[in-house]
C-alpha cells in the first residue's frame, strides 16, 4: 500500500515538475506592474469630497468674478459723474443695455390685468386716468403704508412683507447698493392708459417703482441702471416680476408674479 502511495506521489512530482519550473522562473523575473491598485473606500470618499469642494469653490469664484466685472469702477464715467473715490457709486447708477431682457423673469409669469381682476376684483369700479382712492373693501383692508427699509410704500400687506424681505437681503449682501435705492411710487388706482377698465398691478398695490440715486429710467429703451440689474436678482428670488421683460421695457418696475399671488391665495393671505 505504502509503495503504491509512493509511486503515485512520484508520478505527481514528475508530472508537475514543468509547472514548478515555470513558476520558479517567473518568480525570478521582475514583478510585472500591478494591474489594479486596491483603493481604500474611505480614502476614495475623501478624495471625491475634496474634488467636489474644489469644483464648488471654482464655481463660486466664477460667480464672484462676473459680479466684480459689473462693479469694476469705470473711470471714464466716474470722471464725468462722480469724484474718483466714489467710482463704485457711479457704476450703480450707470445706464447699460439689458442683456436678454425677455429672459430675465425665469420661472415667473406676469400677472395680467384680467388675471388680477379675476383673482381680486377691480380695485375700483370707475377707473379713470388719474390716481384715485381704492374702493374695493377686501383690498382696502389689506392696504398698508409702511417703511420697507430704504423706501416707504403703500401696498397690500403680503406685498409689503415680501418687499421688506427683498430689501433686507440687499442690505446684508450689497449694503452700498442698498444705500442708493430710491422709490418712484407704488399705489396708484387708475386704469391702464388706453384701456376701458383694466387696472395694472400698481392699481392693486402690488407693484413698486425704484431707481438708483433718483435717476428715473427711460421707458422702452431696453436700457437700465446697473444697480437695477443687481436688484432684479433679489426680486426674482422672492417671486417678483421685473418690468424689464415687458413688451415695452419698464425696468424701474417690479410687481408680484402670478405664481406668488397664487401662493398667497393658497395661504389665505389675499
Ligand atoms: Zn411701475
Amino acid at each position: 500500500m505504502r509503495t503504491v502511495i509512493l509511486v503515485v506521489l512520484l508520478c505527481l512530482a514528475v508530472l508537475t515538475a514543468p509547472l514548478g519550473w515555470y513558476l520558479a522562473s517567473r518568480s525570478l523575473q521582475p514583478a510585472p506592474k500591478k494591474p489594479v491598485e486596491t483603493v481604500d473606500p474611505a480614502e476614495f470618499e475623501a478624495l471625491r469630497k475634496s474634488v467636489d469642494e474644489l469644483t464648488e469653490r471654482v464655481d463660486e469664484l466664477e460667480v464672484k468674478l462676473s459680479r466684480a466685472d459689473i462693479r469694476r469702477p469705470d473711470t471714464s464715467y466716474a470722471d464725468e459723474e462722480a469724484p474718483k473715490e466714489d467710482a463704485m457709486a457711479g457704476n450703480y447708477a450707470k445706464v447699460v443695455q439689458i442683456a436678454d431682457r425677455r429672459g430675465v423673469n425665469e420661472g415667473l409669469t406676469h400677472a395680467s390685468a384680467s388675471f388680477l381682476e379675476e383673482l381680486l376684483g377691480l380695485p375700483r369700479e370707475d377707473l379713470t386716468d388719474e390716481c384715485q382712492p381704492m374702493t374695493n373693501e377686501t383690498l382696502k383692508n389689506l392696504l398698508v403704508a409702511e417703511d420697507v427699509g430704504p423706501i416707504k410704500v403703500n401696498m397690500l400687506r403680503p406685498a409689503v412683507e415680501s418687499l421688506r424681505q427683498v430689501f433686507r437681503n440687499v442690505q446684508i449682501e450689497e449694503p452700498e447698493l442698498y444705500a442708493r435705492i430710491q422709490g418712484s411710487g407704488s399705489l396708484c388706482v387708475r386704469r391702464i392708459r388706453g384701456a376701458e377698465s383694466a387696472a395694472s398691478a400698481h392699481a392693486y398695490g402690488l407693484a413698486v417703482d425704484i431707481n438708483i440715486d433718483g435717476h428715473l429710467d427711460q421707458l422702452g429703451d431696453g436700457r437700465t441702471q446697473l444697480g437695477l440689474i443687481l436688484m432684479a436678482d433679489y426680486f426674482n428670488r422672492e417671486g417678483w416680476y421685473w418690468g424689464a421683460g415687458f413688451g415695452r421695457e419698464d425696468s424701474m418696475h417690479f410687481e408680484v408674479s402670478r405664481e406668488k399671488l397664487q401662493q398667497w391665495r393658497r395661504l389665505g393671505k389675499i
